[in-house]
């Protein structure tokens, strides 16, 4: 209920940020479409989409009747990319979605995973996402460097997940139990009784904030990937091939971009239910005027405000990466360090070096290197806490600055980010590894010093072979 209410008031602020259809802008498509495609569009008013009402934070349909999500985002790509209205078409559930599919009242499903049976009646695009499926384990749980260290532990994923398939065919011996929804699954795991729970990090991330199950945290990542298309009406070969056109048009950044602003919402929700609380108590009008209010005062200050903001953040960032520079690093370094001194509080830090760069350059040129470097800080940026400050050190060195958190927290931080970037996609035919180091402030250092000592560790990861991580 709670969540509801808040994605309502965020609906307020944003005006048109939900709806219940697609209309693009243009109605003539960018996509490379055939004049036997163009005409099939002409021909149709709208497409009709079905989609699974209850999935946060992939799909859902509001009280409202708004649908929103991150499928939803995808959704109102396709639809400007197609030059067509992409509408909802309302169902109860997923079952009756499916349904409606078979029954031709929808032509698409938002995402769906091939299987044989659906094939009767439906067609599949490529793969428009892949989510590598992760374990969430206890807060207290070492961290996972190879999962298949701990195949005799007992899981859980929630019931129908598509995953589960491939998961037990791959791991024939893996005990998986299945839980009725995801809250009861992590429910499982934050009480101990079972080890972990399998799913999407975005799934993870957003039902352990909305149910307050934060004791948990993804401590691995298995190599079953889960993998999502747009499902088309198996009668009409062309729309598949829009379709088809529609996905091959995503970029890695599309992808990102809407990944992350479903993951900051979910945090923001876990601020705002003290908002709410206050409103249980009384202050409900107070605060519902204070936002429309907001709102308003906020259009207006907006310019203003974009303009100023932009000049800070030209000083502070990184022209190619968008991420703070050199110089404000710096700054934030100074500051840790006095504070650290001052209340005898830790940080860490983890420098980063992209392993075999020149050799990206050579081969696939440098504009394929920046555009790494790129992708690199926004899967870095997607990893880590809101607290934590990430910097382009120089060339293809990062620096990350870890508050409040010990040695054995940064290394945990840095190998997660190590597995990340080992498995994602940058969009050439090479494996992109990185080697960090990390080390933990000590009382009394100079900065100077304690940047040696994190470079040293960042030098012998290098030295023992590299895609490691090492602390001093
Ligand atoms: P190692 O694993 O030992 O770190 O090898 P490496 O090739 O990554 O290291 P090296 O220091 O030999 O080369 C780093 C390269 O990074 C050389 C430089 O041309 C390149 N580089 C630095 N800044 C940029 C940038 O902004 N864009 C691009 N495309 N390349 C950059
Ligand atoms: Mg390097
Ligand atoms: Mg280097």
């Amino acid at each position: 209920m709670r969540i509801k209410v808040l994605i309502l008031i965020f609906a307020l602020c944003f005006p048109g940020w939900a709806a219940d259809r697609f209309v693009p802008k243009n109605a003539v498509s960018t996509l490379p479409l055939d004049a036997g495609e163009i005409e099939f569009l002409q021909h149709i008013d709208y497409i009709g989409v079905c989609v699974d009402p209850d999935w946060m934070p992939y799909d859902f349909v509001t009280d409202q009747g708004d649908y929103i999500g991150i499928n939803a985002d995808f959704q109102k790509i396709f639809a400007e990319r197609i030059g067509k209205e992409i509408r909802l078409v309302k169902t109860a559930d997923w079952q009756e979605s499916l349904d409606y599919a078979q029954q031709r009242k929808c032509s698409i499903l938002s995402s769906a995973t091939k299987t044989d049976q659906r094939l009767a009646y439906l067609a599949f695009t490529r793969p428009f996402n892949v989510y590598p499926i992760v374990i969430a384990t206890r807060n207290d749980q070492p961290f996972i460097a190879d999962f298949r260290t701990i195949l005799h532990k007992t899981f859980v994923t929630v019931k129908g997940f598509a995953a589960l398939d491939l998961l037990k065919k791959k791991y024939p011996s893996m005990q998986i139990l299945e839980a009725s929804d995801a809250r009861s699954g992590l429910e499982w795991v934050a009480s101990g009784k079972v080890f972990g729970y399998l799913d999407t990090v975005a799934t993870i991330a957003y039902q352990s904030q909305k149910h307050g199950i934060l004791n948990i945290k993804v401590a691995g990542v298995t190599d079953v990937l889960y993998t999502m298309s747009v499902a088309v009406r198996n009668d009409q070969p062309l729309l598949l091939r829009i379709f088809e056109k529609a996905v091959a048009s995503l970029t890695e950044t599309d992808k990102l971009t809407i990944l992350n602003r479903w993951i900051a919402i979910a945090y923001e929700k876990k601020r705002d239910h003290r908002l709410l609380g206050y409103v249980v108590l009384g202050f409900g009008v107070l605060v519902v005027l204070l936002i429309v209010r907001e709102c308003v005062v906020r259009r207006y200050r907006t310019k203003l405000q974009a303009l100023n903001k932009e000049l800070e953040q030209l000083s502070n960032t990184d022209a190619l990466t968008g991420i703070a520079n050199r110089r404000f690093l710096d700054h934030v370094f100074a500051k840790e360090i006095a504070r650290a001194r001052r209340y005898h509080s830790n940080f860490s830090v983890i420098m980063l070096d992209v392993d075999h760069f020149k050799a990206i350059n050579d081969n696939f040129g440098h504009h394929a290197g920046d555009q790494v470097l790129k992708e690199l800080s926004t899967l870095i940026g997607y990893t880590v806490r809101t607290n934590d400050l990430l910097g382009r050190w120089g060339g293809e060195e990062f620096l990350l600055l870890c508050p409040e958190t010990d040695l054995e927290g940064a290394l945990r931080l840095a190998e997660t980010i190590r597995l990340k970037v080992q498995l994602f996609d940058f969009g050439i035919p090479q494996r992109i590894t990185v080697s960090l180091g990390v080390a933990e402030y000590r009382d009394s250092q100079s900065l100077e010093d304690f940047l040696k000592i994190v470079d040293a560790a960042l030098y012998a990861a290098k030295a023992s072979g590299r895609n490691r991580v090492k602390a001093n």
